[in-house]
């Protein structure tokens, strides 16, 4: 080994996820979305996905019995804050706790209610594998907060394989729109993984893929964030709309804007860019906030 490789993480000291689960009585409930990873070599895949956890402190939120977040741990992470709303886990999250000590903070509640960032030092990854529901709704509140660079360096997350297509989808695709918007405005976002129903227990329906987010130090292109969200969601809501029509109650002046932001009236949202977008939205910038 040169002097410089890494030494291979400890082994994991803890029992096997069925065995946790089973000895926890810890049957998934749907209500709050859990279809648990039980295979450790993929929890650790994921975790390697988010980059060099040595630095960081990492967010997991909806760890469960703890699969991804003992990949967390192995591959080597600063320090862990885990939010869980089933108290049910705690006890099984515990035990990974004491196998770690000083590692790992488990934090029971729900984590839309929960200011995180708080609890954290920086840099902050962000890892995941959240009911679909939730993790979406907390992917947007992520990307919007009206500074940039947010809490989070970076955000590696599991989601019901359509909505990742929605992240990182480009112009001109079926699959673009508000959230391929929020997330490039401001990130890189790229797929790193896919996996099929099988890789969970029990299975859900779908597909799932991992996407991962890294902040960029400054918005693409400059707008004011409550304007460019207020002109892709009334773009989006009618899609199949010409914008000078979709737009319309936006402004009077709509046709004159969009002139203005380099974007034909009779265009449709899926093809604008995310840069026209946020040419619209300066335009806009007097009218609406
Ligand atoms: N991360 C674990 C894994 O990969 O096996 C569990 C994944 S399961 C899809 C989602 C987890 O999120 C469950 O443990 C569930 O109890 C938890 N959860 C659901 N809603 C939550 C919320 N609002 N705040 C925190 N945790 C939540």
């Amino acid at each position: 080994m040169s002097p410089a490789a890494k030494p291979p993480p400890p082994p994991d000291p803890l029992p096997p996820l069925r065995e946790v689960i089973a000895r926890h009585g810890l049957s998934a409930r749907k209500a709050l979305g859990q279809n648990f990873l039980l295979d450790l070599n993929l929890t650790a895949k994921i975790a390697r996905q988010a980059g060099d956890l040595s630095a960081s402190d990492v967010l997991e939120i909806g760890p469960g019995p703890g699969a991804l977040t003992r990949g967390l741990l192995a591959e080597g992470a600063r320090r862990v804050v885990a939010i869980e709303k089933d108290p049910r886990c705690l006890p099984a999250l515990q035990e990974i706790a004491e196998a770690h000590p000083g590692r790992l903070e488990v934090i029971e509640g729900d984590a839309m209610k929960i200011d995180a960032a708080r609890l954290l030092a920086p840099p902050v990854r962000v890892v995941a594998n959240l009911p679909y529901n939730v993790g979406t709704e907390l992917l947007v509140r992520w990307l919007t907060p009206p500074e940039w660079p947010p809490f989070w360096q970076s955000l590696t997350l599991m989601f019901q394989r359509e909505v990742a297509e929605r992240i990182v989808a480009r112009p001109g695709s079926k699959a673009y729109g508000r959230l391929s918007i929020l997330a490039q405005w401001r990130s890189d976002a790229r797929i790193v993984m896919s996996l099929p129903p099988e890789a969970f227990s029990p299975p859900p329906k779908v597909h799932s893929a991992v996407v991962h987010l890294e902040a960029l130090p400054a918005p693409r292109f400059a707008a004011d964030p409550a304007v460019l969200e207020k002109v892709v969601a009334a773009a989006f809501n009618q899609r199949r709309k010409m914008l000078r029509s979709a737009l319309k109650r936006l402004s009077p002046n709509i046709e004159a804007h969009l002139r203005a932001a380099g974007i034909a009236p009779t265009e449709r949202a899926e093809n604008v860019s995310i840069e026209g977008f946020c040419a619209l939205a300066r335009q806009l910038e007097g009218e609406i906030s």
